[in-house]
């Protein structure tokens, strides 16, 4: 028996190899299994070059626990090792690797042992001793038996074996006997092997007999060898993509499509994407793409890997080539993975757009679904952008759908404003807005729906993408002002009538927000109150609440203006009610307003040439009498005009209307709304 010091340069390696892979003490599992499968493998090529003249027989590979014993073993019927191969393999290159990998990666462990050599020391997380017995496929091969108890000393020695292929047995740690059951190894071999090349068993088949499960002696094969992405797409018909969905997720909803990529120059990639229903931001799962390496599972966590937008779809990736050997934010910047992100773009932009055209109304009943993940595609992703563009839709009020340039020629003639810009109306809550859209479609304009979370942003891209196009959410000014044709005309008002009017209106408003009174002519037959929020205000909140770092805008007040319509005949007669109830007191107002004005004009331009500290004590103190005056007798005014507002109740019925019409009439001032409409009905 020969024994020997494995060559590993850090003294005692399974210490670092037990602290480093805690948390993924499990893999060990999927690395023994991938060895056993690869040695199959190369059995099966060097028997297909003829190189080996015996029968192949039962290649499965086994794996089998000894729950008394605390021990797993897993065996194959591959090519084996000779006693210079476990030498080579096993002593040297993979433990010295090990070593040199652990100091240079000890912060990226998770999903990158495997493919440095780590593989078959990776089973000393959980074991106190490993034994391989091995025999080659080589002619004249002996059996050797290997054996390690944890410290860098090894034992080596010949045995009598006659099966070829390879045996390892795990004598598991005392922290480690859960991998001895049944329940675990069954629930990592589902996680970890269920689609590997080569038919895996443990354990055998149950049967139904006399009322209870019982064993059969036939093998129980844990993964599917041949996965569908790994068939040829044109054999493969759609039931079968939804049912190896439901399979790979078994508690999802069905997928809205899928996407079979196939590529094998520059780089080999296979795979199935999915398009889950995403009805909220709240129902997006990310890492729901399991990333394969010649149908091994390696990880679920495919960031990095694929474009960020794309992390929520699902599905499998299989390639050889995405290099996992390097540190994840390096990942991004590997030629390779480029290519293979864009290639993934560009394959999921193509296939969307096949299916707008080819199943265009399966295409817009479930862009609703879809919709989130497109949007944030083309949010995301300038190139995506690009290529969705020609067959994204819009869909408007009334559940229509169209493309862009569709929807463009349809608006343009009726909703291009006086500086050529064509202006797209949208909502964002089609009942809370309802008055509004209702009072643009009476002029023939057409409404979008922009209805879910990250539409605030949609807005801003679509508005600096799309040629001349401005957006206004139909609330954001009185009808006429949301596309503006031409200059109109202001309503002729007697000097202080647009700020009275506005100290009257201002009084009945809910508290908590800011209020700009405005006089307009909008029609004989346009509504006596528009209140709107400004456009530009209300984005700006939206995209502070979103996390746009715009935290002043969003801590402001909301605030509106409220349009008073001169010409309605409700409005009109407010104001002769105020002209009649307050002349009086305004006359006396407005004349010793302008007195006083005038006063203040004499003295500022007498003044006028002289820098502040050469006017006279006497002119400034007079100044300052004067802008006084005008405050208080400003005070006066709006004081006669709450009381007069107070009093009229036509006015606080027209304005609790508008406030009703815009959602904003609410608790306390509803009620009252209520209780005076009554009474006016009595
Ligand atoms: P890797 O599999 O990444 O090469 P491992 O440490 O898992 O690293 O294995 C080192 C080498 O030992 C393998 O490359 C292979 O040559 C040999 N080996 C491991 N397991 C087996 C097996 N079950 N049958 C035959 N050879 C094996």
């Amino acid at each position: 028996m020969a024994t020997g010091k494995i060559g590993v340069t850090t003294e005692n390696i399974f210490p670092v190899i037990k602290k480093f892979l805690y948390s993924d003490h499990e893999i060990f599992l999927r690395e023994l299994v991938a060895n056993a499968v690869d040695a199959t493998q190369k059995m099966k090529a060097v028997s297909g070059m003829g190189e080996y003249a015996g029968e192949l027989g039962d290649l499965t590979v086994r794996v089998a626990v000894d729950e008394a014993n605390n021990t797993l073993t897993i065996t194959d019927r591959g090519i084996g090792m000779t006693a210079e191969e476990v030498d080579k393999y096993i002593n040297q290159i993979a433990f010295s690797s090990a070593g040199e990998f652990l100091e240079k990666y000890k912060d990226q462990l998770n999903s990158i042992i495997g493919h440095f050599g780590l593989g078959f020391y990776s089973s000393f997380m959980v074991s106190k001793k490993v034994e391989i017995r091995t025999l080659s496929w080589k002619d004249g091969a002996k059996g050797v038996l290997w054996s390690c108890d944890g410290s860098p000393e090894y034992s080596m020695e010949e045995i009598e074996r006659t099966d070829r292929g390879t045996e390892i047995t795990l004598y598991l740690d005392d922290d480690s006997k859960e991998f001895a059951s049944n329940a675990k190894v069954n629930e990592l071999l589902n996680k970890y092997c269920k689609f590997m090349p080569v038919p895996v068993a443990f354990g055998k088949e149950q049967e139904w007999k006399d009322g209870k499960y019982a064993e059969t002696d036939k093998d129980k094969i844990i993964n599917d060898t041949a996965p569908l992405w790994a068939k040829t797409p044109s054999e493969i018909k759609d039931e079968e993509y939804m049912e190896f969905y439901r399979k790979l997720y078994p508690m999802q909803d069905d997928p809205l499509f899928y996407i079979h990529l196939n590529v094998d120059y520059p780089f080999n990639l296979t795979g199935i994407l999915y398009f889950p229903k995403i009805k909220d931001r709240m129902d997006v799962t990310r890492n729901k793409i399991q990333l394969y390496c010649n149908q091994m599972f390696v990880t679920d966590s495919v960031e990095n890997i694929v474009p960020d937008f794309l992390t929520l779809l699902y599905g499998v990736i299989d390639s050889p080539d995405i290099p996992l050997n390097v540190s994840r934010s390096y990942l991004q910047e590997d030629a390779n993975v480029k290519k293979i992100s864009s290639y993934i773009t560009k394959k999921v932009a193509d296939r969307l757009e096949e299916i707008s055209k080819k199943e265009k109304e399966a295409f817009e009943a479930k862009w609703d679904n879809l919709k989130l993940f497109i949007e944030y595609g083309m949010l995301s992703d300038e190139k995506f952008f690009e290529r969705t563009k020609k067959f994204a839709l819009l869909k408007t009020d009334e559940g229509k759908f169209f493309n862009y340039e569709d929807y463009r020629k349809l608006i343009e003639p009726e909703q291009t404003d006086k500086d050529k810009k064509v202006v797209y109306l949208y909502t964002t809550d089609p009942v809370a807005q309802y008055s509004y859209i209702e009072e643009a479609k009476n002029r023939g304009y057409q409404v979008l729906v922009f209805d879910s979370q990250l539409d605030a942003h949609f807005v801003n891209l679509l508005e600096s993408k799309l040629e001349s196009a401005k957006f206004v959410r139909v609330d954001a000014d009185s009808i006429d002002n949301l596309i503006q044709k031409e200059n109109k005309e202001k309503p002729q008002l007697r000097a202080n009538e647009e700020r009275e009017l506005g100290f009257a209106f201002e009084s009945v408003m809910p508290e908590g927000a800011n209020y700009h009174v405005q006089v307009e002519n909008l029609g004989v037959n346009g509504a006596p109150i528009v209140i709107t929020q400004s456009e530009f205000m209300r984005r700006y909140r939206e995209m502070s609440a979103l996390g746009g770092g715009l935290n002043f805008y969003g801590e402001m007040p909301e605030s509106y203006t409220v349009v008073l319509n001169y010409e309605n005949p409700l409005i009109k007669k407010i104001v002769a009610d105020k002209n009649e109830q307050t002349k009086a007191v305004t006359d006396t107002l407005d004349a010793k307003q302008v007195a006083t004005q005038a006063s203040l004009d004499e003295i500022n331009s007498k003044n006028k040439e002289k820098k502040e500290d050469e006017i006279s004590t006497a002119d400034k103190d007079e100044r300052e009498r004067l802008n006084k005056e005008l405050d208080s007798l400003n005070e006066e005014r709006k004081a006669a005009m709450v009381e007069f507002a107070g009093k009229n109740t036509l006015l606080k019925q027209v304005v609790d209307l508008a406030l009703l019409s815009n959602n904003m009439l609410k608790g306390k001032e509803l009620h009252s709304f209520i209780k005076r409409s009554l009474d006016i009905l009595k």
